[in-house]
């Protein structure tokens, strides 16, 4: 039989059994309290992920349905500031032009965000501020605590894509001021892909717009939400729900913090691999901004050819990611995310260092040992 690939991707990442198992089940009626049990342990374990207490609502759909409720829902007709320094700030812009007057403040892909330009903005009036907290496509991390206290001050609402952070990194949206935080089901939950989680504030109730969309009517989730049992006010994505149910379980009893050590040590190894091989990180940090925790984005090397490399590592049965649009050829990213721990981060560090020698790079040192470092 032949062994199923080691997706070491930012998403979607390996399901823990139990979650593939609790999709393997007969239909169950939506409208019970069976799914109202399953959607209300969702919500409980998640609001802990999240660091919120607001309303929390898990939506059909994968993460940039979730993106596209918060914009919907709130930013219609309106004036909205987007941060971008990468493809998924990016898609967040695109969002907001269907639905408000958009405002991009880009800064190149990986490098630190233009709060200044921020603040200039809301200062002239921007209502809702769209951040991506962990940029997947580019491995860094934006300081969304610090977005968080700018927005605040100028009484704007915070959307904050957190689809790569919540689950696996710390994130408080309360502590932050975040007013709708989104996650996705396939990334640091390790759940299937598919469903989308967003949070929604009381601030930002308040300002609900009045014509929302319909398939993605955040009001009437609440209302949907409040009944009892619990429900959707369509039919759900059930056998997803129903994985998804598992993996929180699974994040609960592993414990929040246990789970985001685990992720950090994961990430720490990569770069400490990539650091001996000679190659740097491709985002460009400052005091303010990181690398990301949960997939680390390497610049290749001169004359390493992408598509080769991972060619190599594919063959090995491990998939890692390359670079999206004009990154493609200059980048590769290992997902460090979900249920993975230090076998699959080794595994796959010593087929990219097998891989970065047979495409002719002469490593610096050996990146194996470097993260055998860390883990042990
Ligand atoms: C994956 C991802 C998305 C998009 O999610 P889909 O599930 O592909 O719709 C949005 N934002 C970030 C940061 C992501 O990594």
């Amino acid at each position: 039989m032949e062994k199923e690939p080691l997706l070491m991707l930012p998403g979607p990442v390996p399901m823990p059994e139990r979650v593939r198992y609790a999709m393997m089940r007969q239909a169950i009626n939506h409208r019970s309290a069976e799914f109202g049990a399953v959607y209300s342990d969702c919500v409980r374990v998640l609001k802990t992920v999240f660091g919120t207490v607001n309303d929390l609502f898990v939506i059909s759909g994968s993460g940039t349905a979730g993106m596209e409720a918060a914009v919907a829902n709130f930013g219609r007709d309106t004036e909205i500031a987007c941060l971008v320094n990468g493809k998924f700030g990016e898609r967040l812009y695109k969002i907001s032009q269907r639905y408000g007057k958009a405002y991009e403040i880009a800064s190149e892909w990986g490098t630190p965000l233009n709060l200044g330009a921020l603040e200039e903005r809301l200062e002239q009036g921007a209502q809702i501020v769209t951040l991506v907290h962990n940029e997947t496509s580019a491995g860094i991390k934006n300081p969304a605590q610090e977005v968080g206290r700018l927005v605040r001050k100028h009484d704007a609402l915070f959307v904050m894509d957190g689809i790569t952070s919540i689950g696996g990194d710390v994130v408080e949206a309360d502590a932050w001021g975040v007013d709708v935080a989104i996650v996705g089901s396939q990334k640091c939950l390790a759940a299937p892909a598919g469903l989308a989680a967003v949070s929604v504030s009381s601030r930002a109730w308040e300002r609900l717009c009045k014509n929302p969309p319909y398939y993605l009517d955040l009001a009437a989730y609440r209302k949907s939400a409040g009944s009892k049992p619990m429900e959707t006010p369509y039919t759900p994505a059930v056998p997803l729900f129903l994985a998804l149910r598992e993996a929180c379980l699974i994040v609960e009893e592993e414990g929040i913090a246990n789970r985001i050590a685990r992720h950090q040590r994961m990430a720490r190894a990569v770069r400490a691999a990539a650091k001996a091989w000679g190659l740097s990180m491709f985002p460009k940090i400052d005091a303010k901004h990181e690398y990301s925790t949960t997939v680390s984005a390497i610049s290749y090397p001169e004359g390493v050819k992408d598509a080769e490399m991972r060619d190599i590592i594919k063959k090995m049965g491990i998939i890692i990611a390359g670079g999206q649009d004009h990154l493609k050829g200059k980048i590769f990213r290992i997902g460090s995310m979900g249920a993975v721990g230090a076998p699959e981060i080794l595994a796959t560090l010593a087929a990219t260092q097998f891989a970065l020698k047979k495409s002719g790079y002469k490593v610096q040192g050996d990146g194996v040992q470097a993260a055998g470092e860390v883990f042990g």
